[in-house]
């Protein structure tokens, strides 16, 4: 077979099929997706777009016409979402010989690895057709691919929609490494400094906190790496460092943005200054740029001009003795939910293994299906589905990120897990904890616990993060007396 054809348009007709047809249609994963921003969307260029709308898809389908992911539809059966493409009635796409390159090359898959320096081919297993080693077939079907991918078109049709390459699935299986994408991907990147956050980059995160001299007590969970790292789940991060300054920066699909100031020994205002000089370079127009998560003390110091300030969610912060003892009338209610527990339940203690992962992501599934019972308003909704992809991360990666985990298991069910870390050697801050909610009192009981742990490690203080903006979860945790509610604040320069 001639893989390479005159036209680039035409030329992904020529990409060889290694599952049979009769496969993908007795097949029930392909074009169906289990959250509404799944990272595994079809991507699609200009071209297929406008081949797409040409052939029925809503033009609404697609947030940007340069190219862009597709925007799923809500499954009418409720289990999730599929492609708007896709026909549930009679299992097919809809735009079958228009569909885009992104999907007619699964299940292999373009993907960087996972320091985010090479672009790779792998075969995904997610695919039921292959799960273990790939076949002789599937060694063919890859070689062509990769003949294929050498082509200069579809070279230049990848750097001009570098998001064709996907970030690194540990369930996908590398079948070859492709420098000569490499080359012409890293070139083209937003700006080549950039480097992708990795769990690798943790000790240079810790050592940047240290050198910029923000290591007070109170200072939000967000100078911390695990904060950041479990979100490379749902954005891209990217960090660089400038003359000793590290700049954390993430890319959403409105643009680039920095979570966290700049962390340096030297002038916050020339840091300031420069981090926005680069994001609206990359931004452009966007009003995308800022920086989140600056100190009420940095603030005070930082004289940019067109600088301006609104405030954020602050984390809450509270006293662990308080916490571990609950002693006292304003705590009467939560200890008295803690006694039921106590009652009613013999509950077992242990610490996080990787084999509970799966229990604890059945857990959060039913956890959040709780929590929806709640009339939970949109962004609630899409928090919750934000957050399933990060707790796996945070499952998968715990050791690697300095994160401790605690599970609690009732009649050998598992109920309950919490994940921290040591934010200062003082103060502990709770990354993640979640209870089954049909049992009386569990969460109470297992927040206690956590406090306890704390207290007895050395923590005086206890840091719950904010509460997103969310009234509900900051009744709760109001409820809790914190001892203070931080003040941090987002900044933006106006352009001229
Ligand atoms: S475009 Fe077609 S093949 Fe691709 S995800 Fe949508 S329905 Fe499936």
């Amino acid at each position: 077979m001639d893989l390479i054809a005159a036209d680039s348009k035409q030329m992904v007709r020529a990409l060889p099929q290694v599952v049979p047809g009769a496969a993908c249609f007795r097949c029930d994963v392909c074009c169906r997706f289990p959250e509404v921003d799944s990272f595994l969307r079809p991507y699609f260029t200009d071209h297929e777009i406008t081949q797409a709308v040409a052939h029925g898809l809503p033009p609404a389908s697609f947030p940007n016409k340069s190219g862009s992911q597709i925007n799923l539809v809500k499954s009418s059966d409720g289990e999730g979402y599929l492609c708007p493409a896709f026909d549930a009635q009679s299992g097919r796409c809809g735009i079958y010989e228009q569909r885009p390159l992104d999907c007619q090359l699964y299940p292999l898959a373009l993907m960087w690895d996972e320091s985010g320096q090479d672009v790779l081919l792998g075969w995904d297993t997610k695919c039921p057709f292959m799960r273990d080693e790939p076949s002789r077939s599937v060694r063919i079907c890859a070689e062509q691919v990769e003949q294929w991918l050498r082509s200069e078109a579809i070279i230049e049709q990848l750097v001009a929609h570098p998001r064709l390459i996907g970030r690194f699935q540990d369930d996908v299986i590398v079948l070859s490494k492709l420098p000569h994408l490499t080359t012409r991907l890293t070139q083209q990147r937003t700006d080549p400094r950039l480097r992708p956050l990795t769990p690798a980059d943790a000790p240079a995160f810790a050592a940047a906190v240290e050198r910029a001299h923000v290591l007070a007590a109170d200072r939000p969970a967000a100078f911390a790496f695990p904060y950041h790292y479990m979100w490379t789940s749902v954005l891209s991060y990217w960090w660089m460092e400038l003359n000793g300054t590290w700049f954390l920066f993430a890319q959403s699909p409105d643009g680039w943005f920095m979570p966290l100031p700049p962390l340096g020994p030297g002038s916050l205002d020339q840091a300031v200054d420069q981090a926005f000089t680069l994001m609206q370079r990359w931004n452009g127009s966007s009003p995308v740029s800022r920086i989140e998560h600056v100190m009420d003390s940095q603030k005070s110091n930082i004289r940019v001009e067109g600088i301006q300030f609104r405030s954020k969610e602050g984390d809450y912060l509270y006293s662990a003795a308080a916490l571990a003892t609950l002693t006292g009338d304003s705590y009467k209610s939560h200890r008295a939910l803690c006694n039921r527990a106590a009652r009613e339940q013999a509950i077992l203690i242990e610490p996080y293994r990787a084999s509970d992962q799966v229990d604890c992501e059945g857990l959060y599934r039913r956890w959040a299906a709780q929590k929806r019972q709640d009339n939970l308003d949109q962004l609630g909704t899409l928090l919750l589905e934000d957050a399933e992809p990060a707790h796996r991360l945070v499952f998968q990666e715990h050791d690697r990120i300095a994160v401790s985990g605690t599970v609690f298991r009732v009649n050998n069910e598992l109920v309950a897990y919490t994940f921290g870390y040591a934010l200062t050697p003082r103060t502990w801050c709770v990354l993640l904890e979640v209870a089954d909610r049909s049992i009386p009192g569990l969460a109470q009981w297992v927040f206690r616990e956590t406090c306890r742990t704390a207290s007895a490690h050395g923590a005086v203080s206890i840091n719950t993060m904010d509460d997103a903006g969310l009234p509900g979860l900051r009744a709760a945790k109001l409820a809790y007396h914190p001892t203070t509610v931080l003040t941090t604040w987002i900044a933006t320069r106006t352009t001229t």
